[in-house]
């Protein structure tokens, strides 16, 4: 079982690597955020053994049991799952990342609530690039006003855009979506916010999200199985 996590994660990083050099970009420019979501902390500690350091976490309850429970390993945590505003403080206090901004009024309090000790918390805004009305994220035509809202908050540092594209399996269709991640980073370079994350591709679609310029790509089944819900 563990010895899997191994090999599985030596197979995505292949993958990755693959997918890089397909799109002619140097080796590395994408980097791999293993998703442990659901997973117990014996599988993020093999995974560490095996060289990994950036995790993924989805429930903000999940992301504290976890912290404790591998607080002797460093690290590095990024919360990517829906925050309401009421369990703000737990992530601000405990992640290196989120990429789930997608209101003024959670980045306020990820600011506020980050503690002075710590370097500012890294965000991406998350933009519903699908269109779908059940999707997270701020709709594309808000990004800059948002951007530029959450840039201007003195803990949290303003790195990137995220986005869940829609379920299909239609290359052609992820393509144009994650494409338009990257068309709203450059919008936003061009409005003088430059931005150098592009948080896109999860184990289905991680070589198109490549080729569109994804700098970090969220793998989870790939990593550790298929999950199961209770
Ligand atoms: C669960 C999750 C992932 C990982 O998805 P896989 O298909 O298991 O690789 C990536 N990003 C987000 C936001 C997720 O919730």
């Amino acid at each position: 079982m563990t010895e899997s996590i191994t090999l599985a994660l030596q197979h995505v990083r292949q993958r990755l690597a693959d997918a890089e050099r397909v799109a002619g970009r140097p080796a590395g420019s994408a980097q791999l955020l293993a998703v442990s979501k659901t997973f117990p902390a014996a599988d993020v500690q093999q995974a560490y053994l095996a060289g990994q350091r950036a995790f993924g976490e989805n429930y903000v309850q999940e992301l504290q049991q976890k912290c404790a429970e591998l607080a002797a390993l460093d690290i590095e945590w990024h919360f990517i799952g829906p925050l309401q505003s009421n369990k703000t403080r737990p992530v601000a206090e405990l992640a290196h990342w989120v990429h789930s901004v997608e209101r003024l009024k959670i980045a306020e309090r990820l600011s506020a609530q980050r503690p002075e000790a710590l370097p500012p918390l890294n965000v991406c805004i998350q933009v519903n690039v699908s269109g779908e009305a059940s999707k997270s994220g701020c709709a594309p035509e808000q990004a800059l006003e948002l951007a530029r809202a959450v840039a201007a908050l003195p803990r949290l540092a303003l790195r990137g855009l995220m986005c869940i594209p829609e379920p299909t399996e239609d290359a052609a269709r992820l393509a144009a979506q994650f494409a338009l991640l990257r068309r709203l980073q450059q919008q936003l370079a061009a409005e003088g916010l430059a931005l150098d994350t592009l948080s896109m591709g999860m184990s289905a679609d991680l070589a198109v999200a490549v080729a569109e310029g994804a700098t970090m790509v969220r793998i989870g089944t790939a990593i550790f199985g298929s999950r199961h819900y209770h």
